[in-house]
């Protein structure tokens, strides 16, 4: 890629930001230590050399989707147009559905975008899990100074006592009990004392508060399950709200940005981080969080609980089924890692949420493949043609541009002989009108080829054509003086049936047949496209590679990719990635 093809950044109201925290000197005296770590690992490093700090935070539960890619092309790409780090961050603080599959799998496809956490001889890669001590710390802190307390209320009577949007809560009998009884339980609760939600730790905070995240949000709960790092080392794990912004402000993170419903989270995020600069454990500058709206795509779902049950109830093959909207799945479909990042540039940035027609991620990897994809041919549906004066036993060579965009490509060759395999739809014996290909007595180019002009059809006896017949006219061949003093309206793709390889194709279609599957209450097993994969055995033009991780472009017919898990040079399979123009928008 030359540096003028890369669109310069659009300005979005992060980057306002952005630029008015760097022009204030919001950040010119934090320091960094090199590692997270409370205000005693931070204050006496050297100044930080990163301009800002953003993160990606997912959590190892489940493979990444297209929204995940919005919030990664965001936090790094900020990250690399400010000369600031952007940190993975593996949120693993809810030991039940994580796992480590999930871990390699978020780091396989961050890479595959093309990003990396790198900054300088930095390697920020981090696991939540990792600061499970400083949180306990934090806690006790936190306890010492009233501003939490042990509740041993049940769930039920937590919930119960929150109050609604339109009623206060009632403060917990347990509130005001004397910071050193908190404590004591806090330890106990931590080894193992006492069972799953007996007790939990809350923030002291106003259970009157008109936000409903303010009413004493409960910190620690207890949970007897291993967890995927920290195996049986913690029986108590911090609830998200709060662990969230510590994490944080442990890597020093300037810019924390989510998604929009977090911003009623956004004054627990304040007053955690605020109270515990006051006591010491932290230390300034603190980061900010900010909201911007999450992608929603049609024709797709995002949960990771919706993907999760497409994969266990079979619905799809696995998490990179072609179909599916993770990483993974477009990946294996075609998708490039340029092409997604061409798609959530376009998206831009704002807090305004809107849906986005899938049409527009299709319109991406076209724009992207266009220019670079190499070109074949393939037959999907094939009928033989056969050249009837021409001689048998003979061959010749054809050349077309490997891409018409870029001569520097060179040009590919292949075999023309008398029998060929043209598409079924290229043949009528009686034509619509206006119908330009192959019917009786009608000449078409055979594309980079000869003239031909249609003799007639063999049909067996069930009436199904069987072979179509044709002439050609020898001083017709493409490329050669004098090839165009015949005029035709029609052009045929066609591969030799002697030399073309046999390739299964799977031709994709969108996994849901409504754009919007999971709306209200709707079960969106019932939006599922019975015709979503369509197998079928095609001839594909010699040498065409059947390996490669490029996708490439069989003429007429759309962008394809060799299947990453299943094809082979002897038994090659694509996969149909899209087709050349939106034949969603026709159907409407
Ligand atoms: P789910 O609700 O499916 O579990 P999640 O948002 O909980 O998804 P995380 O692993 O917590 O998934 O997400 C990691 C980051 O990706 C978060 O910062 C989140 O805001 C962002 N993200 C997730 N989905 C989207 C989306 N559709 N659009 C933009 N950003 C998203
Ligand atoms: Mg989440």
């Amino acid at each position: 890629m030359t540096t003028s093809s890369i669109p310069a950044p659009t300005s979005n109201f992060l980057r306002t930001i952005i630029d008015n925290d760097l022009a204030q000197g919001r950040y010119q005296d934090k320091r960094w230590a090199g590692k997270p770590g409370p205000a005693a690992v931070h204050e006496q490093a050297p100044l930080d050399t990163a301009r800002i700090r953003t993160r990606f935070p997912p959590e190892p539960n489940g493979y990444l989707h297209i929204g995940h890619a919005k919030s990664i092309c965001l936090n790094f790409g900020l990250a690399t147009d400010y000369q600031g780090a952007c940190h993975l961050r593996f949120d693993d603080t809810n030991p039940e559905k994580e796992e480590d599959e999930y871990v390699k799998a978020i780091i396989e496809m961050v890479e595959w975008l093309g990003f990396d956490w790198k900054f300088r001889d930095e390697d920020n890669c981090y696991f939540a899990s990792d600061y499970f001590q400083y949180m306990f710390t934090f806690a006790q802190a936190l306890v010492q100074a009233g501003y939490a307390y042990v509740d041993e209320q049940s769930a039920d009577e937590i919930r119960a006592n929150r109050g609604t949007l339109t009623q206060k809560g009632s403060n917990s009998p347990w509130r005001d009990r004397p910071a050193q009884e908190s404590l004591r339980l806090l330890s106990e609760m931590r080894d193992g004392k006492h069972p799953d939600g007996s007790m939990c730790l809350r923030a002291r905070i106003d259970m009157g508060s008109p936000n409903m995240n303010m009413r004493d949000p409960v910190m620690y709960r207890i949970r007897h399950v291993p967890h995927h790092r920290t195996g049986d080392a913690w029986c108590i794990y911090p609830m998200y709200s709060w662990a969230h912004p510590v994490e944080d402000a442990l890597e020093r993170i300037t810019h924390s940005i989510c998604t929009l419903e977090f911003e009623d989270q956004r004054p627990f995020y304040d007053w955690i981080l605020d109270r515990l600069v006051e006591l010491g454990q932290l230390a300034e500058p603190l980061p900010r969080q900010y909201e911007f709206a999450r992608l929603h795509l049609s024709y797709v779902v995002t949960s990771k609980r919706k993907l999760l049950q497409l994969v266990r109830e079979g619905h799809v093959q696995g998490w990179d089924d072609p179909r599916m909207p993770t990483l993974a799945g477009l990946r294996r479909r075609g998708y490039t890692p340029a092409s997604i990042r061409l798609f959530c540039e376009r998206l831009g940035v704002s807090k305004a949420d809107s849906r986005i027609d899938y049409s527009i991620l299709e319109q991406a990897l076209r724009d992207d493949l266009d220019p670079i994809a190499l070109r074949s041919v393939a037959v999907l549906d094939p009928l033989k043609l056969i050249i009837t004066n021409y001689p048998e036993g003979q061959t010749e060579l054809c050349n077309a541009p490997r891409n018409p965009h870029d001569p520097a490509a060179g040009r590919r060759e292949f075999p023309l002989s008398r029998e060929l395999w043209i598409e079924r739809e290229d043949f009528q014996e009686e034509p619509p009108k206006k119908y330009f290909r192959l019917f009786p007595g009608n000449m078409v180019r055979l594309k980079y080829g000869y003239i031909v002009r249609c003799t007639g059809c063999v049909k067996n006896e069930n009436g199904e054509i069987t072979e179509v017949h044709a002439e050609y006219l020898p001083d017709t061949k493409s490329g050669t003086p004098g090839s165009d003093s015949v005029k035709v309206k029609g052009n045929i793709t066609w591969v030799s049936a002697a030399h073309a390889v046999q390739a299964e194709i799977r031709l994709y279609d969108r996994l849901f047949s409504e754009p919007h599957p999971d709306t209200g209450d709707k079960d969106f097993l019932l939006a599922l496209n019975p015709d979503s994969c369509q197998v079928i055995q095609a001839w594909i033009e010699p040498g065409t590679s059947t390996t490669d991780e490029m996708p490439l472009q069989f003429e007429r017919l759309g962008y394809f990719v060799a299947d990453r898990n299943d094809s082979t040079a002897q038994k090659p399979v694509l996969n149909r990635a899209v087709t050349l123009k939106d034949s969603w928008a026709q159907k409407k």
